[in-house]
């Protein structure tokens, strides 16, 4: 999916329509300790196996997270993008 660098949409700060640069959020650093991270490599031991029963799923899209800065005041706000997309955004 395609999306403008610059967006003309409305600063909270300035309180008014101001245009944006676009960026994709990054992705954190991943705790080592943190619930999920311990969750996820325990899973990744073994070799894997199959349930009698289990349907697989179909692979869902992302949405799309995004950080909009104002070019005037340089504050930052982040937008989610409604739609589910497989790749990542392109800037057009
Ligand atoms: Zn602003």
């Amino acid at each position: 999916m395609k999306y403008p660098k610059e967006v003309r949409t409305y600063c909270p700060k300035c309180k008014s329509h101001t245009t944006h640069k676009v960026k994709l959020v990054s992705k954190g650093a991943a705790r080592p300790m943190a619930i999920g991270t311990r969750k996820h490599e325990r899973s990744l031991l073994g070799h894997g196996g199959k349930r009698a029963g289990e349907k697989t799923v179909k692979k869902q899209g992302k949405r799309q997270k995004i950080v909009m800065e104002c070019t005037q005041c340089k504050k930052k706000h982040e937008r989610v993008i409604g739609v589910r997309t497989r790749k990542k955004l392109e800037f057009a």
